[in-house]
């Protein structure tokens, strides 16, 4: 049922490390490592480096460890981490045994820190943040040394024990590595590596009052866990030097390398943490799982596959360059995937009555429909028809366009794996002045299947359900969240937001057997698009259908 297992396309991160294999750099080990902070829900943006790093481990014989930077006290919560975990296996990988903390290496953060104190390479430095600043330069122009730089050993070391001790106030001292404030790299100008910070830790709780900062605890955590490649995205170029001093600096166990790749970036959706944690604060959505959110827990609620997003990754490729991917290939995966693997279903989302006079009132028939048209061996279900049927909405025209071939005065057309029928009439309703009904009158002998199926030509073929025998369904549409097409590159990206991006449809019919579909099941709904069941749908009896995505792209086209 699913698709084959695709070979990712090779790139210039898995060129290194097959290089790095046959020339025995790393001795034939590949560790690599996906190290989110647990400060927000994982977005399609992770998701392309999760396939990077799990996939390459997967297809070199190698490990990917799952790391937790959490290094920043202020914004962590096992929340996240839990959703974290639980959305990486979701979408196929698995770490084994290899779960890691950063905040298990505070101890020996601290201790590597000692040491670079001891051999001169650090300085506590008791300038405010605002002179720290100011000291530091420009781009163009080169820092200035701190008066406290050539404070001696002795005195670093026991400040910074102070410091762990909790005698100082938030922001009184940080450490810095003293390295080059000339250097033209900013994250050279002598980095701060510790801060003092009193906020506990979803982890260590109040153990700790000072805490490394990222470029420092990033480096050690890949050199103890012995990282053998360690893939980052492109925004810490320049952050490599930093990371290749702490590594050549410290007496860690190994020589991880780090390798930069250009983020991803999607049309018409956000994809800062911050960003979307102001959707959902701000409550222009339902919640981080709202299935117009780029989060992959709101992807698999919309009802994305884990296989849609892995074949989304292995699409648009890994490279240097920054770019902004289409959302329409996103989409296209997810109807490539379901056009194999979902059942189809009919669904009226927009319901209008259709009459057939000359069947008899008490007829019930017994239509045979496929699960599949192109999967045989999938078989076949019934589906009742009866004298009163519902049909689309826009299925009918008082006075059909040019080029409209489905139902319309005097027209005929097929009722899909039914009967042809011709329309004879149709009433208005008196306030509205819309179709409320629709009458017709069908050809005995025109029933799919039969003999006589395909003795006239008729070019329009029309899906309905009969009204006695389907149910009313909660069915919504959902479409793209911003009508811009980068919003994140406006102004207030909130302008950008489309006020149609979910619509119920009130009316719509199902035909019996979606009645007992569970939370996650996907169909298409012919001629309607693929749609999944609500993950919070009440279950059997009354489900709650999301539409993932359209049959085909129509988004410019109704624009
Ligand atoms: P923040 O917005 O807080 O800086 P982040 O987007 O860097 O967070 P992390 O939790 O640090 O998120 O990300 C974990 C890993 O996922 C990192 O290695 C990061 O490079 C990668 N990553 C994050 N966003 C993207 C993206 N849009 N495309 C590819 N990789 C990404
Ligand atoms: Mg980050």
């Amino acid at each position: 049922m699913s698709n084959s297992p695709s070979v990712p396309a090779t790139n210039f991160i898995r060129n290194v490390v097959t290089e790095d294999l046959a020339s025995g750099k790393t001795a034939g080990r590949i560790a690599t490592r996906f190290p989110p902070e647990p400060n927000g829900y994982l977005h399609i943006g992770h998701a392309k480096s999760i396939c990077l790093n799990f996939g390459i481990a997967r297809d070199y014989g190698g490990v990917c460890h799952m790391r937790f930077d959490d290094t920043n006290p202020a914004k962590e919560d096992t929340e996240y981490a839990d959703s974290i975990l639980d959305t990486v296996h979701w979408l196929g990988f698995d770490w084994g045994p290899h779960l890691y903390y950063a905040s298990d290496y505070f101890e020996r953060c601290y201790q590597y820190a000692e040491n670079l104190i001891l051999a001169g390479k650090a300085y506590v430095d008791s300038l405010s943040a605002e002179e720290i600043r100011a000291y530091r330069g420009t781009l163009t122009g080169s820092g200035k040394n701190s008066p406290w730089r050539d404070r001696p050993i002795e005195e670093n070391l026991m400040l910074f024990r102070k410091m762990r001790a909790g005698e100082f106030p938030d922001g009184a001292h940080v450490l810095r590595l003293k390295i080059d404030m000339a250097s033209p790299n900013l994250n050279l100008r002598d980095p701060a590596i510790y801060r003092i910070r009193r906020a506990p830790h979803w982890r260590t709780g109040s153990s700790w009052c000072i805490y490394p900062m990222y470029d420092y605890a990033h480096a050690i955590s890949d050199a103890e866990e012995r990282i053998t490649h360690s893939i980052c995205t492109l925004e810490f170029e320049d952050h490599r030097p930093l990371y290749d001093w702490v590594v050549e600096n410290t007496p860690v166990p190994s020589r991880p390398h780090q390798y930069e790749f250009a983020r991803l970036n999607l049309t018409y959706t956000v994809m800062s943490k911050r960003k979307l944690l102001e959707l959902v604060q701000e409550q222009h959505v339902s919640g981080w799982d709202d299935p117009r959110m780029p989060t992959l827990v709101g992807l698999r609620r919309r009802g994305y596959t884990p296989e849609s997003i892995r074949l989304f990754c292995d699409r648009i490729g890994v490279s240097k360059a920054d770019s902004l991917i289409d959302v329409s290939v996103l989409e296209d995966c997810l109807r490539t995937d379901l056009n194999e693997r979902a059942p189809r279903r009919i669904a009226v989302l927009n319901p209008v009555r259709l009459i057939i006079d000359n069947y008899p009132e008490d007829r019930v028939e017994s239509c045979t429909v496929p699960h599949h048209p192109q999967k045989p061996e999938w078989g076949t279900r019934s589906v009742p028809f009866s004298r009163e049927l519902v049909i689309e909405r826009d299925d009918f025209m008082v006075e059909p366009a040019k080029g409209f071939f489905r139902l319309a005065p005097g027209a005929e057309v097929r009722l899909r794996y039914a009967y042809v029928v011709k329309c004879t009439g149709f009433v208005l309703h008196p306030d509205t002045g819309e179709v409320s009904e629709i009458h017709c009158q069908y050809d005995p002998d025109t029933r799919s299947g039969t003999a006589g199926a395909d003795t006239r030509k008729i070019k329009g073929n029309i899906h309905w359900l009969s009204v006695a025998h389907s149910s009313e369904a909660e069915i919504r549409l959902y479409d793209r969240l911003f009508l811009e097409p980068d919003p994140a590159g406006m102004e207030d990206y909130r302008t950008a937001l489309n006020p149609d991006s979910i619509s119920v449809c009130p009316a719509s019919r199902v035909e019996p057997a979606l009645l007992t579909a569970s939370p996650g099941d996907k169909f298409q709904f012919e001629r309607n698009g693929y749609f999944v069941v609500d993950e919070d749908s009440p279950g059997t009896g009354c489900p709650v259908f999301n539409r993932a995505v359209t049959l085909r792209d129509t988004w410019t086209k109704n624009r």
